[in-house]
């Protein structure tokens, strides 16, 4: 009886030892894990120290913010990258920077790994989620101009290509799995014959017909803008790279407007490569609307020129006679208001530049006709538009036209008359010799002067070598009649 009482007892501490070995298992591993992370943590955060104060910051901001540690075992550190792409080039170019880093921190680290998120994924079977951020209920409102929509746009053999393109990718963003997807679409003409207006027209129908997806809408001018806040307000906030790099990564369908204004400097072509590259292998839509076709910017690195030739290219012309005299209807009609066909045949005939002039006459032709309480006649619409046309070529002066040149190619006035030898500089100089010699009854040494005291023989080098290439090189060509337009339109 004792013994079998023994026995039980035995048996009972057994199984509380038993037990108790399983609780103390389960505590070491959690607290190894705790302080694995931890420690992780730290190891990860000392490394990127140390490495932001040894890279650039467009680099370390590119490849190295990015990065979550995922493991430190046997000496084989892992990192997670957001991408294929960015892994592939941390391993090849960054990976000895890496480990003379782990070397100098003192981490023994023999090996370093880079792997994607979506690889890691795949290789777990979940999903690699770093915090989990609770769901917000939001409130979406339309970004996109109202009227700029695919009813409102009039086709035409000057756009139809582009048009049709554009309502494809309205229809089927995102189309990964299409035998024929459109993607990147690439839409260039030149000013004021409707690409902002399509690219709107784009978002106006996801908006309305795939609530869910999320369409960013931007220029390059203003990615630029805020890709250089981003870092300089890095040392302050360390989430600024990020936080910019993720509104762009995240989205289904992201669409650049006049991307010839993407810059060169300071790293911004490089980031936008591997946006790019990101969206597209996931699948995501990119639209991007330019001036000029891409062989024709001239200060973009060729791979990103390559990229924005990969998909479709579809260009805008100048709309003929009819198509205008249809675009000036169509306006009319939005508008509900009527005009007789002598005054629509008179204005589409006088206005052939572009879209744009060609509403900002018919406005000023309404209005005129309102202001007065009258019937707009032929008479006064050639009066309106006489008034229009003489009071914007008769005030054109050197420094109007030096204006105008700076607009265009974003370039400061005070750089276009100074001394820099840079190529976009000098080519907006020439251009606006090329306009002041041929626009403007000017002596050339006083061109000379108005040009920062350049002799006549400089005057006379680019204004030929700009007549040269009309005719010739397209490029100059669309520079030359778009900056004429312009001067119109203001
Ligand atoms: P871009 O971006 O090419 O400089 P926009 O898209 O801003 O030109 O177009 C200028 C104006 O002309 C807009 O008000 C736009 O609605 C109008 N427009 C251009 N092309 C057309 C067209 N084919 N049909 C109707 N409106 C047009
Ligand atoms: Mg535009």
């Amino acid at each position: 009886m004792q013994g079998h009482s023994l026995r039980a007892r035995n048996c009972l501490l057994l199984i509380i030892y038993i037990k108790s070995i399983d609780n103390f298992g389960i505590f070491c591993y959690n607290y190894y894990a705790m302080e694995h992370g931890a420690r992780l943590e730290e190891i990860s955060r000392q490394i990127k120290v140390e490495l932001s104060t040894r890279l650039s910051s467009a680099e370390y901001m590119l490849w190295v913010d990015p990065l979550l540690p995922h493991s430190f075992d046997n000496g084989q550190l892992v990192f997670v990258t957001p991408s294929v792409n960015s892994s592939t080039t941390l391993l090849s170019n960054y990976s000895e920077i890496f480990l003379q880093v782990c070397q100098s921190l003192e981490i023994p680290v023999m090996d370093i790994f880079f792997i994607a998120k979506s690889e890691i994924e795949k290789m777990e079977g979940k999903p690699f989620i770093v915090k989990k951020e609770e769901p917000v209920e939001v409130i979406r409102h339309n970004p996109f101009v109202a009227k700029y929509t695919f009813d409102n746009f009039v086709v035409a053999a000057t756009n139809n290509m582009a048009f049709y393109a554009a309502h494809t990718v309205a229809e089927n963003p995102c189309s990964f799995d299409d035998s024929f997807p459109i993607n990147p679409l690439y839409i260039h003409g030149g000013v004021g014959l409707g690409k902002t207006h399509l690219l709107h027209a784009i978002g106006n129908y996801i908006f309305a017909n795939n609530p869910n997806l999320e369409v960013v809408y931007t220029t390059a001018e203003k990615i630029s803008n805020e890709y250089f806040e981003s870092l300089s307000k890095y040392s302050s906030d360390k989430n600024s790279y990020r936080n910019f790099r993720q509104k762009y990564v995240k989205c289904d369908v992201l669409m650049i407007d006049d991307v010839q204004f993407m810059q060169r400097k300071g790293g911004l072509q490089e980031v936008f490569f591997h946006i790019f590259n990101d969206l597209y292998m996931e699948g995501k839509q990119i639209v991007l609307a330019s001036d000029r076709p891409p062989k024709e910017i001239n200060d973009i690195e060729d791979r990103l020129r390559s990229r924005f030739e990969s998909g479709l290219i579809a260009d805008i012309d100048a709309p003929s006679l009819d198509t205008r005299i249809n675009i000036i209807k169509k306006k009319l009609e939005s508008l509900r208001l009527t005009l007789s066909e002598d005054i629509i045949f008179y204005l589409a005939e006088t206005v052939n530049t572009n879209v744009r002039e060609l509403e900002g006459s018919l406005s000023k032709i309404i209005m005129f006709s309102k202001l007065n309480h009258k019937l707009p006649t032929l008479e006064s619409a050639k009066e309106v538009l006489k008034e229009r046309y003489d009071a914007s070529t008769d005030a054109l002066d050197s420094d109007k036209i030096i204006n105008f040149v700076s607009e265009y190619f974003r370039i400061p006035a005070s750089e276009i008359i100074g001394k820099k030898k840079n190529k976009d500089i000098v080519e907006a100089r020439m251009v606006a010799i090329y306009l002041v010699c041929t626009m403007l009854n000017l002596p050339l040494v006083n061109i000379g002067q108005i040009f920062g005291g350049r002799d006549h023989a400089t005057i006379i080098y680019s204004r030929d070598k700009i007549s040269a290439q009309i005719g010739s090189n397209n490029s100059v060509d669309r520079t030359i009649k778009d900056i004429k337009a312009s001067f119109n339109c203001k």
